[in-house]
């Protein structure tokens, strides 16, 4: 990836759902930046194949399994992060789902569902990482929330609700972790071509790009290369912002 030098060579960052897509692009990004990158996901051999990607380019990374979900298991991790690296100077909440429906037919599981994994798989992932980020007087947690929690959008109801409280719930963690200097931003992506974009149906994909003035789906990498930013000392003074990167889709 063309990009700007951080420094954050050495610094341990925690990806969730980094298997695949964004957050695998986000992972990478951070390991050729010279940090020591953990992917976690849901799925042990799609953890192994991403981290042995990295380790084959020559990159610092290892896995670890676990659902965003589980209050134990995201415990646990963070727990052996600490102990195998000393500290975890930046966590990516990125692990998330779409279940779409209009509201009529949108079932209360999918409902549920979405919520779980986007709002509450973030809130406690940041709970548990904030242990070892207080203690450490330092620390950067990155929210993947998403356009559609900023503008809403007919059929993702349950998705909307659950980026949209990514984002309040950036804001409300900015504030109460300043004071132990753990900066807390969001970063709202637009379409970007992954796999849950692929799944959209072509006139969906061609009516959006219509109304993006930049008139394109943006990449995996160009989220991964705001990452770097949120996490280096560049962005010292930035915290409980919601940056979006759509190609201007929700400028104001
Ligand atoms: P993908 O579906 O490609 O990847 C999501 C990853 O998260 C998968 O590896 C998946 O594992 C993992 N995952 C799902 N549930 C859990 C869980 N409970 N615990 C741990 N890991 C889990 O998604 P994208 O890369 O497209 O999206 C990444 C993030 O970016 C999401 O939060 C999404 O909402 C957000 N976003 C995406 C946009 C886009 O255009 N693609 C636009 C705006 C925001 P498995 O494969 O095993 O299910």
């Amino acid at each position: 990836m063309d990009t700007a030098k951080y420094n954050l060579q050495g610094k341990i960052v925690v990806v969730t759902g980094a298997a695949r897509g964004i957050g695998f692009a986000i992972a990478e990004a951070f390991a050729a930046q010279g940090a020591h990158t953990v992917i976690l996901d849901l799925n042990s051999d799609s953890v192994e194949k991403a981290v042995q990607c990295l380790v084959q380019q020559g990159y610092s990374a290892s896995g670890k399994m676990g659902d965003v979900t589980d209050a134990g298991a995201m415990e646990a991790v963070f727990a052996e992060v600490e102990k195998e690296h000393g500290g975890i100077d930046c966590l990516v909440n990125n692990a998330g789902i779409t279940r779409d429906n209009l509201m009529l037919r949108m079932k209360e599981e999918d409902w549920k569902l979405v919520l779980d994994i986007n709002l509450t798989g973030t809130f406690l992932a940041t709970q548990k990482v904030f242990k070892h980020m207080m203690r450490a007087r330092k620390g950067s947690i990155i929210n993947i929330a998403s356009v559609i929690g900023l503008m809403g959008n007919a059929g993702q109801a349950n998705y909307a609700a659950s980026k949209g409280g990514v984002i309040a719930f950036t804001k409300s963690c900015a504030k109460e972790f300043a004071s132990r200097n753990v900066r807390v931003n969001a970063i709202a992506p637009g379409f970007i071509e992954t796999e849950m974009t692929a799944s959209l149906p072509e006139d969906v994909v061609a009516s959006y790009a219509q109304v993006i003035p930049l008139k394109k789906m943006g990449s995996p990498s160009d989220v991964a290369k705001l990452c770097l930013f949120l996490a280096s000392d560049d962005s010292a003074y930035i915290t409980g912002q919601t940056i979006a990167i759509d190609g201007g889709l929700t400028m104001q």
